[in-house]
């Protein structure tokens, strides 16, 4: 949020690029996928977020992990990081209540 509208959701070259930067300060071991063992990464275009699961069912409304991805080019594999952790993101507040809120 706070983006134009072109771009909802989207990564901007500048965050593209600190995230590039937390990643390799952070990333020590090999580069490989664990999967196919190809070291080819994209990164993904949007932030995502995991919701919180309850009883079968994702609980609309509530605090969620948001997350930027890395994407294997060969098979698809994929690495989801916090973009709180990373500073990419700031913490969204705190709902209290499982209400509609307000
Ligand atoms: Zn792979």
């Amino acid at each position: 949020m706070g983006k134009g509208a072109e771009a909802i959701g989207e990564l901007t070259p500048e965050e593209k690029a600190q995230f590039a930067e937390w990643l390799h300060s952070v990333w020590k071991g090999p580069k490989e996928c664990p999967i196919c063992h190809v070291e080819s990464w994209n990164q993904g275009d949007h932030f995502v977020y995991a919701p919180i699961y309850y009883q079968g069912a994702f609980v609309a409304g509530s605090v969620a992990y948001p997350s930027v991805i890395l994407i294997c080019d060969n098979c698809g594999y994929t690495l989801f990081f916090n973009a709180v952790i990373m500073d990419l993101l700031v913490p969204g507040p705190e709902k209290t209540g499982a209400g509609n809120g307000s």
